[in-house]
């Protein structure tokens, strides 16, 4: 059996009818730095595409991006923000949740297009390899960043 560290898997996203960018559900993890990116990106104060969330278990505070995300195009189809996008849209549907460290891949949510590729092709594909110390990096800063709000008490 294959592991999800050797997957490649490519997708075709333009004129997606379910393009996850759309979608109201879930949460969109930003970093500060992401957050900031964004904010230079688009023009606007992060408090005008994003929120704060508090997880239950820890209370620890996370920057989320407010869905349906309003980057998205909904007359193209396309991310207004693309090259400043987050780790999370640039992994999707691979989804890592921070929560727990785990990778999953939310296949059935791009259907038919979604490939998995027999032969690692770099520029058209990805791998969780590729990322993982990436994405490590990420849930860390995620978390000292989250905590740090709740120590501060401020959410900032
Ligand atoms: S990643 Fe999947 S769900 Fe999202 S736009 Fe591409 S094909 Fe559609
Ligand atoms: S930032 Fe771009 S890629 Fe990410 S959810 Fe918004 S439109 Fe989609």
């Amino acid at each position: 059996m294959r592991s999800i560290t050797e997957l490649q898997v490519s997708t075709t996203c333009d004129g997606c009818p379910d393009s996850c960018c759309s979608q109201p559900y879930d949460w969109v993890y930003l970093t500060a730095e992401e957050l900031d990116a964004l904010s230079r990106a688009s023009g606007l104060p992060a408090n005008a595409f994003s929120s704060e969330r508090v997880n239950a278990a820890t209370a620890f505070q996370f920057k989320v991006l407010d869905l349906p995300c309003r980057f998205f195009d909904q007359s193209t189809g396309r991310c207004g923000v693309y090259a400043s996008r987050p780790l999370v849209c640039r992994l999707f549907p691979l989804y890592v949740d921070p929560m727990t460290g785990d990778g999953m891949l939310l296949a059935a949510q791009c259907g038919d297009r979604l490939d998995v590729l027999e032969e690692p092709a770099p520029n058209i594909s990805w791998s969780l390899e590729q990322y993982a110390q990436p994405i490590r990096d990420w849930v860390r800063t995620l978390w000292r960043e989250a905590k740090a709000g709740v120590q501060r008490g401020d959410g900032t």
